[in-house]
């Protein structure tokens, strides 16, 4: 490979945003990305924050989700749980407790499994 704007000089990395090589001279460090010097650094560095949201969005949305399957499981247990316990006293009454229990149940396992997306 050599570099894109000197075809006889040998190239020592890719332009993040045009893909193109580059040789020493005209490579352009951007955090620890190249891009074509005085032509490509300030999208490379676009495209290095836009990364870096990106990351960050996705671990937001994991955690996310993941507080919501625990909350959803807690409360969940608890209602499923009240509602068996008192089965034989309150009668229909408590198979409509249980029977939000397993839906917060249900709400836990799908959100845990979408946030499981966005490891
Ligand atoms: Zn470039
Ligand atoms: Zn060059």
């Amino acid at each position: 490979m050599v570099c894109f704007y000197h075809p006889d000089r040998p190239a020592v990395g890719l332009c993040k945003y045009c893909q193109r090589g580059l040789c020493s001279d005209c490579a352009g460090l951007v955090d620890d990305s190249l891009a074509c010097k005085d032509r490509h650094e300030e999208e490379v560095r676009a495209l290095e924050e836009m990364t870096r949201q990106n990351i960050l969005k996705s671990r937001r949305m994991r955690s996310d989700y993941l507080r919501n399957a625990i909350f959803y499981g807690v409360v969940g247990l608890l209602f499923t749980a009240f509602g068996v316990s008192q089965l034989q006293w309150l009668g229909l009454q408590a198979v409509v407790y249980a029977v939000i229990g397993l839906a917060l149940l249900y709400a836990a396992l799908a959100n845990y499994l979408e946030g499981r997306k966005y490891s």
